[in-house]
């Protein structure tokens, strides 16, 4: 309703995976263009995937969902790239998040505390971004388009990102980030969080 999101939670077997697990993936951590982490398993096994992959030269991008107060500050040294949604930057900073000024407070924070790219996302009104290089924030703005249910929003658009991280390497990240909220501003334009992307024709095919 209304293009809201209702979540329910229920970690039961994302909290089981363990120390093991990421041990008997390393092979494919190691030699991963890019690796993904958020909080939807034990934070610590997170943190251990995201030191893996530093080690071995794979960029890393972090996505702090669900958000945690006291999340361990590694998680900002070991991310190449922290992107995080409005709720989740005012729960990591204590800043509440309304407007662009407010999120580019927020990134110059978080640069502060180690990683090297900010992205905090602000739903209709697409992305800030700001680097430790240029430490000039730019807000890329998303399409506008008719939202029906945004749940799922920011993984899809986190899922964008790595996508071209890893296959177009070469492209600007703004441009990177520009493809990411189109992918994303359609996933919000059906309901639930598929957005059946790569099979859609009629899709803008300048994305890939
Ligand atoms: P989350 O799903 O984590 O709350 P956001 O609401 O910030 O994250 O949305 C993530 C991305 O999805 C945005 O940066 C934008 O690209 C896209 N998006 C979300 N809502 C809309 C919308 N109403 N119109 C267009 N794009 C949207």
């Amino acid at each position: 309703s209304l293009g809201q999101n209702v979540i329910v939670i229920v970690p039961g077997a994302n909290l089981l995976l363990n120390f093991e697990d990421l041990k008997r993936a390393s092979d494919v951590i190691c030699k991963a263009k890019v690796v993904v982490c958020q909080l939807e398993i034990t934070p610590a096994v997170s943190l251990e995937a995201l030191k893996m992959a530093r080690a071995n030269g794979v960029k890393t991008l972090f996505n702090p969902a669900p958000a945690l107060a006291d999340l361990d500050p590694q998680f900002y040294t070991y991310s190449d790239i922290f992107c995080c949604n409005e709720t989740e930057a005012e729960i990591l900073t204590g800043i509440p998040v309304g407007n662009l000024e407010d999120a580019e407070k927020v990134g110059r924070m978080l640069l502060g505390r180690g990683c090297k790219l900010v992205i905090v996302t602000l739903g209709a009104e697409g992305c800030m971004m700001i680097s430790g290089d240029e430490g000039i924030p730019k807000h890329v703005p998303a399409g506008k388009v008719r939202a029906v249910d945004t749940t799922g929003a920011g993984d899809s658009f986190v899922g964008a990102l790595a996508f071209y991280l890893a296959y177009y390497p070469k492209l600007s990240m703004e441009e990177m980030i520009r493809k990411s909220n189109c992918v994303a501003s359609v996933s919000v334009q059906a309901p639930g969080t598929q957005s059946s992307y790569p099979y859609r024709k009629d899709l803008p095919q300048d994305l890939f």
